[in-house]
């Protein structure tokens, strides 16, 4: 195994990578969590082919250090200024402030987060408020519907709370029957926010992550795997 330390330019990008050599057909290219790059090409593979393959790939190599570096985290300090992304059910809309001595009103038209209202230091409280307006109508709405297929075993339909968690998407309280929701994923899409409820309600049934738990979610939401990888990509 021969190893170095290579870099390329691409764009205003430096992508700098270690390279390993071995005794292998295909060029590999991996991001790990700590950022690093590192790249497995067969040993005799000319240095230009691995470097134009990479480039290749450099999005989707910034793409992946975004990701581990948290980028795509809820909080990541915004300003609520004009021009700035939100998210709302899964999809980005701009922030677009309106200055309205009248009305004070949060819309969504076009792709744009339109926000009336006298000076901008109030735009932050009234999205915050939007939010948990839509949050409260969009998560009952998906409990009724989730729970349409738990009516079957008998169990009480829970009541619904949200609140901003800091490290899990919702709980289940079984003695008040309460399953409380990450006000978050709001900003997630329905399938994201069905696959939290879907799981919340099997503890209706099975307090415990134990193997009929995960058998009754899979029953009800067969790719809940690849949904609870996305939502981890979201970073809490
Ligand atoms: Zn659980």
């Amino acid at each position: 195994m021969i190893c170095s330390q290579e870099k390329i330019e691409y764009g205003k990008q430096t992508i700098k990578f270690d390279l390993v050599r071995e005794s292998r057909k295909t060029l590999s290219i991996n991001v790990l969590p700590s950022l690093n790059v590192q790249v497995k090409a067969p040993i005799e593979q000319p240095l230009e082919k691995i470097f134009a393959k990479i480039k290749t790939r450099a999005k989707w190599i910034s793409k992946q250090q975004q990701f581990f570096n948290g980028k795509f985290h809820f909080d990541y300090f915004p300003k609520f200024i004009s021009g700035e992304t939100h998210l709302y059910l899964g999809k980005q809309y701009r922030l677009k402030n309106i200055i309205d001595k009248k009305t004070k009103s949060v819309k969504l038209k076009n792709g744009y987060f339109i926000i009336s209202c006298s000076n901008n230091l109030e735009i932050e409280n009234l999205l915050k408020n939007w939010y948990k307006e839509k949050a409260s109508q969009v998560f009952e709405q998906q409990l009724d519907f989730c729970f349409k297929d738990f009516r079957k075993y008998g169990i009480k339909k829970p009541l619904l709370k949200i609140r901003k968690f800091k490290k899990r998407w919702g709980s289940y309280n079984k003695s008040k029957n309460i399953i409380t929701l990450n006000i978050d994923l709001i900003k997630t899409n329905k399938i994201c926010i069905n696959y939290v409820l879907y799981h919340e309600l099997s503890h209706c049934l099975y307090y415990n992550h134990n193997t009929q738990f995960y058998e009754l979610l899979e029953k009800h939401c067969k790719n809940w795997k690849s949904i609870k990888n996305k939502l981890e990509g979201y970073n809490l």
